[in-house]
C-alpha cells in the first residue's frame, strides 16, 4: 500500500524530534553530529536562538499580506542584499527551483525587450542541479530525472564544465542565456575555475547573453564568502539564491542588474507566499548573523582546517577515499569505487553522524556554519571510523 507521504524520496528511516546546534536528535534518543545541515540550508545550525527569536517575535505579530501591498521586511531584505552584491533588485520566492524558474524568465524578457524576441535558449552544464520543477529540471539535464515526464522543456543544452571552446561553439542566434554555478552541488563538488567564469562573462558581453548563476547552495556563507562568485570577482547579471538564506525556512530569490530586469514589472511575475512577512523576517536574522564581524571569515579559516584534515584521510586511507574536494564548509570526499557514497553515508549514519551524498560517488561535508573546530574534529573522527571499517571488511 502506498504510504500517506507519497513516496518520492528514499528516506533514511530515522525521525528526528530536535535539533540544537550542531546536533539531532532522533525519536529514539540517539544523537547525531550533523553535517548535512538540511542539504545546505541549516546555515546556522539548528534552532540558533537569534533565529527562534525573530520567527517568535515575527510570528506573534504578522506572518503573511500577499504581494498586494507593501512588505518592510522584505524591503529591507532586498536592500540589504543589493547592498551586499552585484544585484540592484529581486524578487522572493519560496524555493531554489522557483528561483531558477524566475531568472529564466526574467533572461528571456530581457531578451524580448532588447529587441530579440527569438532568443530563448539557456546553455547549462554536464552534471548540474537545478531543481525539479519542468524548465529547471531541463536545465538539470540529468536523463533519470527527465524520464517519463515527457519532452523536457526546450532550449537547454549542456556543455562540459570548464570548457568555454564548447560553450562558444553552442551558442546560436536563439541563444539568450548561461546557466552555471560556481561550484556544481549534486554534481560531485566540482568546482568552476575564475579563468571559465571570465571566459562566460566575455562571451555573455559579446553575444549579448546574460550570465546567471545558481548559488542556491553555495551562497550564504558557505564557501567562506557570502557568495561564491565573490572568489572570482567575475560578477553574474542574475542569480538566483535559497537554501542558507532562510536557514530552514523556506524562501528563496532571483537577483538582477537594473539592466537585465529590464522586463520585469508589474504583472510579469508573481508569487501569493513570496517574500511574506515571516519569511523575509527570519531571512534578516540570518543576514544579522552572517554578517556579525569575523562570522563568514571564521567559515573560510575554519575551513582550510577541515580541508586540510580531509586531506589527511585521504592520504591514511586511500582504499576507502580518492580524493577530497572543495573549500570552506562546501567540501566533499569522493569514495573509491569498491566503497558506494551510499554506503559511507549508511555507514556514518551507523557511527552518529549525518551526511548527503552526491554524485560522482562523493559524501558531500556540509556542517552547520557555526561548527567550531571540535565539532569538525568529531565528524573527522567520525570519518575516520567509518574508513576503518570499511579496510576491516576488506581483508
Ligand atoms: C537545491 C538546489 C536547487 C533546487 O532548490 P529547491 O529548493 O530544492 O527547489 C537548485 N540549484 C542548486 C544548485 C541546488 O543546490
Amino acid at each position: 500500500m502506498i504510504t500517506a507521504v507519497m513516496p518520492t524520496y528514499g528516506r533514511k528511516d530515522v525521525v528526528f524530534e530536535r535539533g540544537e546546534g550542531n546536533y539531532l536528535y532522533a525519536t529514539d534518543g540517539r544523537r547525531y553530529v550533523d553535517f548535512t545541515s538540511g542539504i545546505a540550508v541549516n546555515a546556522l545550525g539548528h534552532c540558533h536562538p537569534a533565529l527562534v527569536k525573530a520567527l517568535n517575535e515575527q510570528g506573534a505579530k504578522l506572518w503573511h499580506t500577499s504581494n498586494l501591498f507593501r512588505i518592510g521586511n522584505g524591503e529591507k531584505l532586498a536592500q540589504r542584499l543589493a547592498d551586499l552584491t552585484f544585484a540592484d533588485t529581486m524578487f522572493f520566492c519560496n524555493s531554489g527551483a522557483e528561483a531558477i524558474e524566475g531568472g529564466i524568465k526574467l533572461i528571456r524578457k530581457y531578451q524580448y525587450m532588447n529587441g530579440q524576441p527569438k532568443r530563448y535558449k539557456i546553455i547549462c552544464f554536464q552534471a548540474a542541479f537545478h531543481g525539479r520543477l519542468l524548465n529547471a529540471l531541463a536545465a538539470t539535464g540529468n536523463e533519470k530525472y527527465l524520464e517519463g515526464f515527457g519532452p523536457p522543456a526546450a532550449g537547454y543544452r549542456h556543455a562540459p564544465l570548464n570548457n568555454a571552446n564548447v560553450v562558444r561553439d553552442m551558442i546560436d542566434d536563439e541563444t539568450a542565456g548561461i546557466l552555471v554555478e560556481p561550484i556544481q552541488g549534486e554534481g560531485g563538488i566540482r568546482e568552476t575555475t575564475p579563468e571559465f567564469l571570465k571566459a562566460l562573462r566575455a562571451m555573455c558581453e559579446e553575444f549579448g547573453l546574460l550570465l546567471f548563476y545558481d548559488e542556491i547552495h553555495t551562497g550564504f556563507g558557505r564557501t567562506g564568502k557570502l557568495f561564491a562568485y565573490e572568489w572570482s570577482g567575475v560578477a553574474p547579471d542574475v542569480m538566483a539564491i535559497a537554501k542558507g538564506m532562510g536557514g530552514g525556512f523556506p524562501i528563496g530569490a532571483f537577483m538582477a542588474t537594473e539592466k537585465a530586469a529590464v522586463g520585469m514589472v508589474p504583472g510579469t511575475h508573481g508569487s501569493t507566499y513570496g517574500g511574506n512577512p515571516l519569511a523575509t523576517g527570519v531571512a534578516n536574522a540570518v543576514l544579522d548573523e552572517l554578517l556579525k564581524p569575523g562570522f563568514i571569515d571564521g567559515v573560510h579559516e575554519r575551513g582550510k582546517y577541515l580541508k586540510s584534515e580531509l586531506e589527511k584521510l585521504v592520504a591514511k586511507h586511500p582504499k576507502v577515499f580518492v580524493q577530497q574536494r572543495g573549500s570552506g564548509f562546501l567540501q566533499g570526499l569522493q569514495c573509491a569505487p569498491a566503497v558506494t557514497a551510499g554506503a559511507m553515508v549508511d555507514r556514518l549514519q551507523s557511527l552518529g553522524m549525518l551526511v548527503p551524498p552526491a554524485g560522482e560517488n562523493v559524501v558531500r561535508i556540509f556542517p552547520a556554519l557555526i561548527a567550531d573546530k571540535a565539532v569538525l574534529d568529531e565528524g573527522v573522527a567520525i570519518l575516520e571510523k567509518a574508513a576503518l571499517s570499511f579496510e576491516a571488511e576488506s581483508k
